[in-house]
């Protein structure tokens, strides 16, 4: 067994004691299932990439804090915990391709959203765009989500793992086809 590995079955180990003490709510909110499936890729990845390799430190830190930070309900600790996950996530997303579950999903939705918009209008009605486009989005989504993860290319397939950061661009979006929608609503009852 080389040391890749060694590292990857300690820290395997450590989260599944953990979730044995903890309880399940906290188990959750420090996205340790996240974390366990992370550790196998960056274990996977460290032999060739130096980045992956400073962040099995982190992880180890994590896993050896994380006791103490949900004790101490420290908030800034908690965050900092959040960020490191985000962080390495969001490496595994650039460096290595690889996608968290739901990620094509997400992104189609808006695609198909926003070019849903103008494709309405040579149909001679605007709102008729949105769904039409929203389908197709969701069609394209989930077609390429399933690839993905038939690639193995899915972090943690199963673990709906959206990063704070992802999140807030799909809240924006979504907040955008709503505030589009309520316009071309009033627009066409104001007519
Ligand atoms: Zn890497």
């Amino acid at each position: 067994m080389d040391s890749g590995s060694n590292w990857r079955d300690g820290i395997t180990r450590r989260i599944d004691q953990l979730k044995d003490t903890l309880g399940e709510k906290d188990y959750k909110k420090y996205k340790l299932d996240l974390l366990r499936c992370v550790a196998e890729r960056i274990a996977e990845f460290s032999p060739e990439c130096g980045q992956c390799r400073i962040f099995q430190q982190d992880i180890s830190t994590l896993t050896q804090d994380v006791g103490n930070t949900i004790q101490t309900a420290d908030k800034v600790r908690r965050k900092a915990h959040a960020r490191t996950i985000d962080r390495i996530v969001d490496h595994l997303q650039k460096q290595h391709k690889l996608v968290t579950e739901g990620y094509y999903l997400g992104m189609w939705m808006g695609i198909g959203l926003a070019l849903g918009l103008p494709t309405g209008i040579p149909l001679g009605n605007i709102s008729l765009g949105l769904p039409i486009g929203l389908c197709i989005g969701v069609a394209i989504g989930t077609s390429l989500d399933a690839k993905a993860k038939k690639e193995g290319r899915v972090i943690c397939p199963g673990e709906k793992a959206i990063s704070s950061l992802q999140g807030t661009k799909l809240m924006i979006l979504i907040g955008l086809a709503v505030l589009l929608l309520a316009g071309l609503v009033a627009f066409m009852l104001l007519r």
